[in-house]
């Protein structure tokens, strides 16, 4: 094999990411204790290439993660990824109007009750609930 069949061989088989996960599966059933400790020893062998991928999949998993933190806390929605869209263009609180410092920052409100949605919040807004009692009066 020329070496530049070998990069076309490789390439494709790179991009061939369920052919990749099935590799993994079939060796980790072969070996679970080996291919544990290889996986570990990997990652402590690589570890800016592990921060990488990890930050990478982080990114890519953000909107899934942010949307089962929803469902978990009881937010009710017909349109998860519609109110993720929303989300991630909300650029200030909706009580106090201050703009986010960060994503951690950005907080999403909803009635405990119904589960509906509210408000897009900062933390501080999202942590106090004095200005709820001052909606309730509108
Ligand atoms: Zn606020």
């Amino acid at each position: 094999m020329s070496r530049l069949e070998y990069y076309r061989d490789y390439e494709l088989n790179r991009r061939d990411k369920s052919k990749a996960a099935e590799n993994q599966k079939l060796r980790y059933k072969k070996n679970p204790e080996k291919f544990r400790k290889d996986k570990r020893e990997w990652n402590a062998n690589n570890r800016e290439i592990k921060r990488e991928s990890d930050r990478k999949s982080y990114i890519k998993n953000r909107k899934k993660r942010l949307i089962k933190t929803w469902e978990k806390r009881g937010v009710i929605s017909d349109d998860f990824s519609k109110l993720y869209d929303d989300y991630d263009k909300a650029w200030f609180c909706g009580i106090c109007l201050t703009d986010f410092k960060n994503n951690f920052d950005k907080c999403l409100d909803h009635n405990h009750t119904t589960g509906e949605f509210r408000e897009f919040l900062c933390r501080k807004c999202n942590a106090h609930d004095h200005w709820k009692k001052v909606l309730a009066e509108y």
